[in-house]
């Protein structure tokens, strides 16, 4: 019977890591172990219900590569920030904040957008200013606004957002899939043009709401939404 309940349990063990594969490279710091254990699930599951988050997480998931997601009161909004390029940081205000899908699947892809174009180019400068920040950020309403398409899920758009739905759309073909995984050079101005929207909207909202956020920093004409191609290119191959 020891030998058996041993077995189960070396079993048991087994399938779990098998579950966490693409997760053991996430710590999580500033909850208790039964707030721990509930982001780890809400994590697992998410990974299972979104092809685009399972993706994110299998991308990140090097070896040495480790990713800390920090709560606490101190976090005014959901950020990222990297040390080097084998150690990044997720803040959330608290679990309640992390436990939206389309929270969590903007900063994860963040650190993604971080490892695909290398850290250094997500970091302010010594004025701190990040150049092309706010295409880093429309970027991750593109990849969010295909993912929720690609999914079948309802998009609904926020005013910094108008036009991204026909924008999303227009990459689409026939069948509703994302076949086109380059900007031709009329598409990338229509892009830009949506990220400057984007930038033009939170430089106004950041000033009359006196915050500061990275939303209204420079843009960068040239920078297109590669990262968010690579990813859906890579679903596009897969099968499930
Ligand atoms: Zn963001």
């Amino acid at each position: 019977l020891k030998f058996k309940s041993f077995l189960i349990i070396v079993f048991l063990c087994f399938l779990s890591n098998c579950q966490e594969k693409n997760a053991s490279f996430i710590k999580i710091r500033g909850l208790s172990v039964k707030e721990t254990e509930l982001a780890r699930n809400y994590i697992k599951e998410f990974e299972i219900n979104n092809k685009v988050f399972s993706l994110l997480l299998e991308e990140l998931a090097d070896p040495g590569f480790e990713l800390t997601i920090v709560f606490s009161d101190k976090v005014k909004i959901a950020g990222f920030s990297a040390q080097n390029d084998s150690s990044f940081d997720l803040y959330f205000k608290s679990l309640e904040e992390f436990l939206v899908e389309n929270t969590i699947l903007e900063e994860f892809f963040h650190a993604f957008q971080a490892k695909f174009y290398g850290y250094e180019k997500l970091k302010p400068n010594k004025k701190g200013i990040i150049k092309g920040a706010a295409n880093f950020e429309y970027e991750a309403r593109l990849m969010k606004t295909l993912s929720a398409l690609y999914h079948d899920h309802s998009f609904s758009e926020t005013p910094s957002q108008k036009g991204l739905l026909n924008f999303s759309m227009s990459l689409l073909d026939k069948s509703g899939k994302l076949s086109t995984f380059e900007l031709d050079s009329l598409k990338h101005q229509q892009y830009i043009r949506l990220v400057l929207h984007f930038q033009q909207h939170w430089k106004k909202r950041n000033k009359q709401e006196k915050v500061k956020s990275i939303y209204d920093h420079p843009v960068d004409y040239t920078q297109g939404p590669d990262a968010c191609f690579y990813l859906f290119r890579k679903l596009n191959e897969m099968k499930f």
